[in-house]
This record gives C-alpha cells, sequence and structure tokens, in this order.
C-alpha cells in the first residue's frame, strides 16, 4: 500500500496530526491487513463512490483502500550528522512513498519554537538541508564509484551517468532538492536508481495553521505556498488541533456540522489523502460483487492485468480479459444485468488502460 512519512521539526504539530490520523481508527481497525505498529497510522480513503456502489450492490461488506503514515519523529538541526535520532530517523524515510512535510504556521506563545520564532521558510529549509547534505553523502559514494569506472575503462554509460550525478551534485551543494533536477527518467534510474536519495521523493506541505486561520490560511501559509511555487509541490492546510477534534467525532452528522462552523467542506485529513494520491498519480478501481464491494489503488496509466495484479499475482499472471462497467452506467441501469442489457458492459483485454472509477471484474484462467 501506499505509505506518508510525516516529517517536520519539533512542535510544529507532527504528533497531534498523527495521533488523529491513528485515532480515527473506527474504519481501519476493521481492516484486514492492519499492522500494529505504534509508528504507522492506517487510515481508509474516503471515496464517495464506494458509498454509491454499496447502495445500488448492498453487499455483505465494503472495503475501502487506506494510506499508512508514518511518524518519521526527531528530526532536527544537524540530523546529517547524527544529532537527534539521526541516521535512524533518516533510514526510516528511505522506506516511504512520499514525505508529508508539517511546517508550523500558527502562534503561539505556549508553544515553544525550536528556533525561537515563527518563520515557515526557514523550517523548511532547515529539513531540507539535513536531507540534502544526507543526499550529498550518497551521490558523493556513487560518484567516487563511477569516476573510477569511467577513468578506466572510458564506458560510455558510465561516463553519462557521471554527467547525471554532477548535476544531482550541483543541485544539492546549492540547497535544492534532487526532485527539482530536471533529467530524463532513464536517466535518472541509471544514475540514482540504486542510491535511494531521501529529497528525490515526492513531497506534500502541510501549513499547520490555528483554528482562526481555516479555511483558507493565513500570512504564514501563503508565505510558504510562494517560496515551494517553482517545486510544484502542493500545500494543505490543516489545523492539527482541529483535526484532532475531528478524529474524536463518530457522528457523521456532528462531524460535517463541527466542519461547516470552520468554514470546510472536508476534514484536512481527507484533503491531505486525495493530495497524496494525485501527487503520486494513483487512480482507484472498483470490484462490486454482493460478498464485498471494494476500491483498488493503482497507478494511473496502468493496463488491465497490472491491475488485476494488485487483487492477485495470479490475475495479472493467468490474464484473459477483464469486463469494464463505468459508474454512472451502473447507476442509471442498477445492476449488472441492467448495464448489460443496455449494451453498456464493455468487454477489455490485455491493452485496456484502467480508468479512475471503473468496476471491474477479471477473467483468469486456472
Ligand atoms: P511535534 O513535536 O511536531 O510532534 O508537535 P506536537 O504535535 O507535539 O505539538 C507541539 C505543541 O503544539 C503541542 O502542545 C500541541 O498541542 C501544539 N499544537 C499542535 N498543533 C497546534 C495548532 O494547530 N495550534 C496550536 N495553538 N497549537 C498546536
Amino acid at each position: 500500500g501506499l505509505q506518508c512519512g510525516i516529517v517536520g521539526l519539533p512542535n510544529v504539530g507532527k504528533s497531534t496530526l498523527f495521533n488523529a490520523i491513528s485515532s480515527g481508527k473506527a474504519e481501519a481497525a476493521n481492516y484486514p491487513f492492519c499492522t500494529i505498529d505504534p509508528n504507522v497510522g492506517v487510515v481508509t480513503v474516503p471515496d464517495e463512490r464506494l458509498d454509491t456502489l454499496e447502495t445500488l450492490v448492498k453487499p455483505q461488506k465494503v472495503v475501502p483502500t487506506i494510506v499508512e503514515f508514518v511518524d518519521i519523529a526527531g528530526l532536527v538541526k544537524g540530523a546529517s550528522q547524527g544529532q537527534g535520532l539521526g541516521n535512524k530517523f533518516l533510514a526510516n524515510i528511505r522506506e516511504v512513498d512520499a514525505i508529508v512535510h508539517v511546517i508550523r504556521c500558527f502562534q503561539d506563545e505556549n508553544v515553544v519554537h525550536v528556533e525561537g520564532r515563527v518563520d515557515p521558510i526557514f523550517d523548511k529549509e532547515i529539513i531540507d538541508t539535513e536531507l540534502q547534505l544526507k543526499d550529498l553523502e550518497s551521490v558523493d559514494k556513487k560518484l567516487q564509484r563511477i569516476e573510477k569506472a569511467a577513468r578506466v575503462s572510458g564506458d560510455s554509460r558510465a561516463k553519462a551517468e557521471l554527467e547525471t550525478l554532477l548535476k544531482y551534485k550541483k543541485a544539492l551543494e546549492s540547497g535544492k532538492s534532487a526532485r527539482t533536477v530536471d533529467v530524463s527518467e532513464e536517466e535518472k534510474q541509471a544514475a540514482i536508481g540504486d542510491i535511494h536519495l531521501l529529497t528525490v521523493k515526492p513531497v506534500i506541505y502541510v501549513a499547520n495553521v490555528d483554528e482562526a486561520s481555516l479555511p483558507n490560511g493565513n500570512e504564514y501559509s501563503e508565505r510558504l505556498k510562494a517560496a515551494v511555487k517553482d517545486e510544484g509541490a502542493e500545500v494543505v492546510i490543516i489545523s492539527a488541533a482541529i483535526e484532532s477534534q475531528i478524529s474524536e467525532m463518530e457522528d457523521p452528522d456532528e462531524r460535517q456540522l463541527f466542519l461547516e462552523e470552520y468554514g470546510l467542506t472536508e476534514s484536512g485529513l481527507s484533503k491531505l489523502i486525495k493530495a497524496c494520491y494525485s501527487l503520486l498519480g494513483l487512480i482507484t478501481y472498483f470490484t462490486a460483487g454482493v460478498k464485498e464491494v471494494r476500491a483498488w489503488t493503482i497507478r494511473r496509466g496502468w493496463k488491465a492485468p497490472q491491475a488485476a495484479g494488485v487483487i492477485h499475482t495470479d490475475f495479472e499472471k493467468k490474464f484473459i480479459r477483464a469486463q469494464v462497467i463505468k459508474l454512472p452506467d451502473y447507476v442509471q441501469y442498477k445492476t449488472e444485468a441492467g448495464v448489460r442489457e443496455a449494451g453498456k458492459l464493455s468487454v477489455e483485454g490485455k491493452e485496456y488502460v484502467v480508468q479512475d472509477g471503473d468496476i471491474m471484474e477479471f477473467l483468469h484462467g486456472a
């Protein structure tokens, strides 16, 4: 599944956000693969289309997809040199698919700021610098290896790799993250595919604002937005304190009223999950049977066999064909039989590119 690592300086609201994520457990607790790790919070991905399908199919159970959030505490100035939790913490970041960088955008005299003042840009740079220094180490190590190979053998592949690596080195040395380096996917794979850089991972910034600054943010979050514009990164405005209150509400109506009070249409967590999905180019398809209506996560552009593979590897290997229904058709004709009769059920082969919201049924060999 999708794993997002939460990073940020101390006292910016990471734990508050993480606790909101992991205490909103009502739904995740039913999830069969729920892991019990205090640093991992499992959340279900909110999706109205599942509710629609549930109403139509009336299945025995509904299984949403999940996202895991990992609390990566302990990043402070000097972490790349082993300060704080240092290397252990950095190793945790290597495992995740995306980074959620929480930045303090609230004033509160009672909450000490580690650097003595609220300054979102400076805070962001402290974290970035630590990660970049670590990456620079990795790039330098690889450079040493490749330089030798390029010199000794005059190997043209090694030379190309060397050139790409130097681009990364230059960026990292000038305070830029590896994700900003402009190289082709193949060049990138060849040069850094094996060294697991930290700053190459996609990032979402969470501006943790005070409740009075909901829903649109404040001066701090505006500055943050302006600063990350060039990275093309999204800034999600959240109040961790409010999220923690939302997570305690079980009654959906109560929750809705509470959100409205703050001018919100959905929780910050829900916004964050959606942002992660779009950042990583993820989409959802559904399977809809009377036993189970279920959402599955795949990457945009995946063909039917690969999409089937997330259900079971055999489905991919022994894929024969897929039956596809579009949700609006299901809504209009009410049942699979109805859709079929109306001629709206399509049968697709190996080359079919699965679309967001498709209702799929796979036929596979024994
Ligand atoms: P962490 O060190 O990044 O995990 O930060 P915490 O989540 O422990 O938060 C540090 C302090 O800031 C705690 O006392 C929180 O109650 C407080 N805090 C977190 N989010 C907010 C917020 O949105 N507004 C205010 N005023 N305080 C917050």
